[in-house]
């Protein structure tokens, strides 16, 4: 039994398991505070006036092994930049998974075209990518594998499907730095992929994004749109709406001095990934995420299991997420099903929908619009952030110890 078992849970008055926090986020020293003030003091503070941005980008180019990289304001603007580089235009369809946060889907509503969802794989939590041959029609354009937590989707079926029925592939890669596809970075095995640097994610400035792409043109379109219709000089690129979503010098010289940890922070998750799983394999009711086999990297943005309320006594999710974070290992339940959320509705009956799509279409789309693996999912995810795997090995013990103690006690529970 492991340790911490016998004594009562923290919800019923117990000792918790823990009484420290986990690691906090985000971290910088000296050289991070230094290269900021640096920006400041030059008084050269956007894009066209600094070197910085540029700098990140070649930088992050060459780490991720992608030819080219377009620095943004975030992930949200990343994934819109990227969909016009790939000429996406209202009326078309985009094919998207329901196990994401919302900025996937809301870079699709902003082109005014519509989102199909496929359902998910309740081993991997990620996009089932054998469903997206059927969720295909004439007006389907392009498809958005989504590396949720920072592990990979179905890479090889992704791009098979595509090849086959000529859709493009924009990877959202938003929570997968330095994640991996058969020793390729996540972003860059579709046509491009897209980052986000916000606050919450593994690489953080605040707010950034960047799209990656092997096409010089495509990106080249993207920078254009980036700053409000002005190309890159010397890129021929044909006149186009735009808008302003570039990131500030002060945010990329932030992911410069942030870029140096990057490899250690995610070689310490991976360890600590690693040690969780092997010590949550041993308490039954708890399922790790599978990793697909082709990913052999993942970012570990967020640790994800599936939690069998059968095997706890019946101590339903949302007490035994109450019960963890008495026991001081705080995690959430997770995504909500985002193809059921009402803000599609309200799209799909505005007026412009209402013009794009006729209503067979919109009544198809309602009726098909079903993912019962994803839908049960929401109702069994749990996450740990990826801040709690920044400490030592102890701490996966003590998240251990705090489930098996919860199990240990789940029938008290579930009646207190
Ligand atoms: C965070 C995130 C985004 C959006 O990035 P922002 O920088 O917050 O705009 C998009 N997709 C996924 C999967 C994300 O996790």
């Amino acid at each position: 039994m492991v340790k911490g078992a016998v004594s009562q849970p923290a919800l019923l008055g117990g000792e918790p398991v823990r009484k420290r926090g986990f690691p906090g986020w985000p971290v910088w020293e000296k050289g991070d505070e230094e290269a900021w003030l640096q920006v400041l003091r030059s008084g050269k503070w956007y894009r066209g006036s600094g070197k910085a941005v540029d700098a990140f980008e070649a930088k992050f180019a060459s780490v991720m092994g992608s030819p080219h990289c377009l620095a943004v304001a975030n992930g949200t603007s990343a994934l819109m930049t990227a969909l016009h580089g790939l000429d996406v235009q209202a009326g078309d369809e985009v094919i998207v998974p329901p196990y994401t946060f919302i900025a996937t889907v809301n870079a699709v509503l902003s082109k005014s075209a519509l989102p199909v969802f496929v359902d998910s794989d309740a081993r991997t939590f990620q996009m089932d990518a054998s469903k997206i041959e059927a969720a295909v029609t004439d007006r389907t354009v392009a498809v958005i594998p989504v590396h949720i937590a920072g592990a990979a989707a179905n890479m090889d079926r992704v791009m098979e499907v595509a090849r086959r029925r000529k859709l493009k592939v924009l990877e959202d890669a938003a929570q997968a730095h330095l994640g991996e596809w058969r020793g390729r970075k996540l972003g860059t095995i579709g046509d491009t992929g897209t980052y986000s640097f916000q606050a919450s994610k593994n690489l953080n400035s605040g707010e950034g994004g960047a799209v990656l792409s092997a096409d010089s043109a495509f990106i080249e379109r993207c920078f254009a749109y980036h700053t409000n219709s002005s190309p890159r000089k010397g890129a021929a690129v044909a006149p186009a709406q735009g808008a302003n979503l570039r990131l500030t010098e002060f945010q990329a010289t932030l992911l410069m001095t942030q870029m140096e940890r990057l490899e250690t922070q995610s070689k310490l998750r991976d360890a600590n990934a690693a040690h969780l799983t092997k010590l949550l394999g041993e308490i039954s009711g708890i399922i790790p995420a599978k990793l697909e086999d082709g990913c052999t990297r993942s970012a570990w943005h967020l640790y994800m299991f599936r939690y069998n309320a059968g095997e706890f006594a019946g101590l339903p999710r949302e007490r035994f997420l109450k019960a963890m974070a008495a026991e001081g290992v705080p995690c959430s339940g997770g995504y909500t099903p985002l193809n059921k959320q009402p803000f599609l509705e309200n799209v799909l009956q505005s007026r412009g929908y209402q013009r794009l799509f006729s209503a067979e279409r919109l009544r198809q789309w309602r009726e098909r619009n079903q993912c019962p693996v994803n839908d049960k999912l929401c109702t069994e995810g749990v996450w740990f952030t990826q801040t709690m795997l920044l400490g030592g090995r102890e701490d996966m013990e003590q998240i251990a110890a705090a489930i098996s103690k919860i199990r240990a006690h789940a029938a008290a529970l579930a009646k207190g």
